[in-house]
C-alpha cells in the first residue's frame, strides 16, 4: 500500500514538474468569463493560461490566479506582415506556456516577426520576456523596458508628448505616452478594431498613482486622443473586483463574480475629472480605485512612529512615577 502511494505521489510530482504544453490551452470565444481561481489552488489546480479570441487576429491571453494572484492579462495582435505582443505576465516558468501559445496562435509564417512589447517596465508586465529569448523561435524583436529603450524604440522626441505608430502590415497601432503609474507607462490603440489597451494606467483595479500630477496630465492626453475615435472597449493589465465593484483582497487567487474586463470610452473621458477629485491617499469613483502606495507607505510610517513616541513616553513616565514613590517610601522610613 505504502508503495503504491509513493508511486502515486511520484506521478503526481511527475505531472506537476511537466511544462503545460500549448495544445493544451482552449482558445474560448470573446464572451467566456474568465476562471475565477480558487481559495485553496493546491487542492483545485487550473490551467496556467487562459486564451479568449476577441478575432481570429486579436487574442487575450490572461495569466490564472492560482499562477499568480497578480493575473495579468496580454494581448497578441496579428497584422499581415508582423505581429504584436503586448505584455508577457508575471511568470517567466516554462510551466507558464505563454511563448509556445504565442507561436501556436501566431502559426509559421509570423514567427520571424514578432514584436515583444509592454505596457511598463513593472516585473508582472515582462517576467516572461526570457521566453521569447530562447532558440527555435526565430528572433522576435524584445522592446526594452527602461524609458530609454521605450523611447527609442518607438521614436518619441519629446516624450510624454506626441503619438508613436507600429505598422503591423495592414494594421496600425498607435502609441501614446501616458506615465503617472510609472513613467514608462505606454497605451496602445488598434485602429482596426478600435481596441485600447490601457495596461495599468486604466483597469477595473487598483490604479496606484506613482506621480499624480503626470497621471492627470496622462489621461487629459489619453481622453482627447479617444474623443473623436471609436472604442470598441478599454482593456487593461488586471482585473481587481466584482460586478458590484467590490475590490477582492489584495494578493486574493479566487475572484468570483468577476467583473468585466473591457472599459468603455466614457470611462477614459472620465478620468482626468476622477484623477483631480482624488484625495491623495485613497479613492473609489465607480470602478476605479486610486491609490497612492508611497503616501500610504508614509501614513503607516508617521503612525507607526507617533506610537513608538508615545510607548518610549509612557514607559519614562512610569519609570519616574516609581523612582518618585521609591524614593518617598524611603524617605518615610
Ligand atoms: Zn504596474
Ligand atoms: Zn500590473
Amino acid at each position: 500500500m505504502r508503495r503504491l502511494l509513493v508511486l502515486v505521489g511520484l506521478a503526481a510530482a511527475l505531472l506537476l514538474a511537466t511544462p503545460a504544453r500549448a495544445a493544451e490551452i482552449a482558445v474560448q470565444s470573446w464572451n467566456t468569463p474568465w476562471d475565477p481561481g480558487a481559495e485553496n489552488c493546491a487542492a483545485h489546480p487550473h490551467p496556467p493560461l487562459e486564451v479568449h479570441r476577441f478575432d481570429s487576429k486579436t487574442f487575450v491571453l490572461r495569466e490564472n490566479l492560482c499562477a499568480t494572484w497578480e493575473a495579468p492579462f496580454m494581448y497578441l495582435l496579428i497584422g499581415n506582415a508582423r505581429a504584436l505582443l503586448i505584455d508577457t505576465g508575471d511568470v517567466a516558468d516554462a510551466r507558464m506556456p505563454l511563448a509556445a501559445t504565442v507561436y501556436d496562435l501566431l502559426g509559421a509564417q509570423h514567427a520571424l516577426s514578432l514584436i515583444v512589447a509592454h505596457t511598463h517596465r513593472h516585473l508582472d508586465h515582462r517576467a516572461g520576456d526570457s521566453q521569447f529569448k530562447g532558440a527555435g523561435h526565430g528572433a522576435p524583436t524584445i522592446v526594452g523596458y527602461d524609458i530609454d529603450s521605450v523611447k527609442r524604440y518607438y521614436g518619441f522626441k519629446d516624450w510624454p508628448n506626441g503619438i508613436a505608430h507600429v505598422d503591423l502590415g495592414g494594421r496600425v497601432v498607435d502609441v501614446i505616452p501616458a506615465p503617472g503609474h510609472n513613467e514608462t507607462q505606454i497605451v496602445f490603440y488598434d485602429r482596426n478594431t478600435g481596441l485600447l489597451f490601457s495596461g495599468d494606467f486604466l483597469m477595473p483595479a487598483r490604479l496606484l498613482v506613482d506621480d499624480p500630477a503626470a497621471y492627470v496630465a496622462s489621461a487629459q492626453r489619453v481622453a482627447d486622443f479617444v474623443r473623436d475615435k471609436k472604442v470598441a472597449g478599454v482593456l487593461g493589465g488586471h482585473v481587481e473586483m466584482n460586478r458590484a465593484g467590490e475590490v477582492y483582497d489584495w494578493e486574493s487567487t479566487y475572484h468570483p463574480d468577476e467583473h468585466a474586463l473591457a472599459l468603455g470610452k466614457a470611462d477614459v473621458l472620465a478620468l482626468p475629472a476622477t484623477l483631480t477629485k482624488f484625495n491623495g491617499f485613497y479613492a473609489q469613483s465607480g470602478h476605479v480605485i486610486m491609490i497612492d502606495p508611497t503616501r500610504n507607505l508614509l501614513a503607516v510610517v508617521i503612525a507607526a512612529s507617533a506610537v513608538f513616541v508615545a510607548a518610549i513616553a509612557a514607559v519614562i513616565l512610569g519609570f519616574r512615577r516609581w523612582q518618585r514613590s521609591h524614593a518617598g517610601a524611603r524617605i518615610a522610613a
